[in-house]
């Protein structure tokens, strides 16, 4: 009978078992060493106990000639492979868990194991006992590639993907080799027979033990992978942290000025508006109804700006109860109509919720050609004064030199601060 696969160059089956024993022991020992001389995550030594018993099963398997009860030692220690190694996978990515249970597995490696040895002890046939190894194989690699493809991280990951396709692979060689067994003229279990069953036997551990082998790459990449992963989700946080005011989630005063100073540089010179704006009589928030509340005015008013202000506005928190907003392609007046805006959201706001009402005040000034970000907040600046002095609750604009500045307008928003008028707050 022709072999099915016929290969150019005969294959040597001996050479190659000892080759592979020896290739098992060497990754063993590798990710042995690795895993003792630094730190692995969850699931790697189960990758590593899976090579040292696939090594021992095939070395089992080159004696059980002279001794046969070490062959269901060595058939059970080579069944286990693709299940230890998916065990190790679940605890590595126990996050995301599969959603078999665990238990399961343990029952398809034990339906695997009695299958073969009920064949093997009940049938004195060597082609049968093949037959029912091939078998517990196909089932073990197919359901190790079914739960494998259902971890949540199986997409973004190349070491899964790859082992996955591997299971699979080795689970259809067999399938095919079974069935072509099955369906050839000689009639099965007899055409194995004719093929030499330990032949067949050997390709079947051989082929088997390929996925566990190659955990020596996957294992360190899937650790690669992750450390990766965690590496980049830091470095947004540490990103974010560095950035943003973490109480208002607008960015820090660091950061503005370098938005800032990137929208000035891209506005045709002069087209800017820059504006600040500041809580009245914050302190006394604070002093009424505690700190919290006023942590919580301050997000809604940062809030309110945010929801206010186009994509391409820039604003910060300069500090404590201070913003500041540069508004790309804007005049003075469009900047008090969106001072207004953000009164009028923060009025409904206050309306539904808060016990804190707030008012606010803002300084305005048209940036001029080559003004940097600095002089025009020191500007700006200058108006909120005058917006506090003339009241508050209020936007003015500033125009002229910083040492001689004009408020050319001055526009109440109509928002006060309930309790806090400023005669109340002169009480306080
Ligand atoms: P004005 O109308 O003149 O602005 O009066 P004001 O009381 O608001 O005075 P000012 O703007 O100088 O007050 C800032 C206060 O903001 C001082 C500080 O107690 C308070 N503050 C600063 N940072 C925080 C913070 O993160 N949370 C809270 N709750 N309060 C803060
Ligand atoms: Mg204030």
């Amino acid at each position: 009978m022709r072999e099915p696969f016929p290969l150019p160059m005969p294959l040597h089956l001996p050479t190659l078992l000892y080759t592979c024993i020896a290739a098992l022991v060497l990754s063993a020992g590798l990710m042995s060493l690795f895993g003792t001389r630094l730190k692995t995550y969850r699931g790697f030594w189960h990758w590593t106990t899976a090579q040292w018993l696939l090594a021992l099963g095939l070395l089992l398997q080159t004696q059980h000639q002279d001794t046969p009860w070490l062959l269901p030692l060595s058939t059970l220690l080579l069944l286990q492979g693709p299940i230890t190694v998916l065990v190790g996978l679940r605890r590595f990515y126990s996050r995301h868990g599969i959603d078999v249970p665990v238990i399961a597995d343990g029952l398809v490696l034990a339906l695997a194991c009695t299958g073969w040895l009920a064949v093997w002890a009940g049938f004195a046939s060597a082609s049968l006992s093949v037959s029912a190894f091939m078998v517990g194989m196909i089932v073990l690699h197919f359901y190790a590639a079914a739960l494998i493809s259902r971890l949540r991280e199986f997409k973004g990951s190349v070491a899964l993907q790859a082992l996955a396709i591997l299971e699979v692979m080795v689970a259809s060689l067999l399938g095919l080799r079974l069935g072509w067994a099955i369906t050839s003229g000689g009639g099965w279990p007899g055409s194995l027979n004719s093929l030499s069953p330990d032949s067949v036997l050997l390709a079947t551990s051989l082929l088997s033990v390929i996925p566990g082998l190659l955990m020596v790459y996957l294992g360190p990449l899937m650790s690669w992978e992750r450390t990766e992963h965690a590496l980049r989700a830091k470095h947004r946080k540490l990103r974010f942290l560095a950035d943003m005011d973490v109480l208002t989630r607008v960015p820090n005063r660091r950061r503005f000025h370098e938005l800032a100073a990137l929208s000035v540089a891209a506005t045709k010179p002069g087209a800017s508006v820059v504006m600040m704006l500041d809580i009245d009589h914050f302190k006394h928030i604070n002093d009424l109804h505690g700190h919290a509340s006023g942590d919580e005015a301050l997000r809604q008013v940062a809030h309110c700006v945010r929801k206010t202000l186009r994509e391409q506005d820039v604003a910060g928190r300069l500090g404590g109860d201070e913003f500041s907003l540069v508004l790309p392609d804007t005049e003075a007046t469009a900047a008090i109509s969106l001072a207004a805006r953000i009164v009028a959201l923060l009025g409904e706001r206050q309306a539904e919720s808060s016990r804190t009402r707030v008012s606010l005040s803002f300084g305005i000034v048209q940036m001029n050609a080559n003004e940097t970000v600095d002089a025009a907040l020191r500007r700006a600046d200058q108006a909120l004064y005058e917006a506090k002095r003339q009241g508050r609750s209020r936007a003015v604009v500033a125009t002229g030199a910083e040492a001689q500045p004009v408020f050319s307008e001055s526009r109440p928003l109509g928002l006060d601060g309930g309790s806090w008028s400023d005669a109340e707050a002169v009480g306080a």
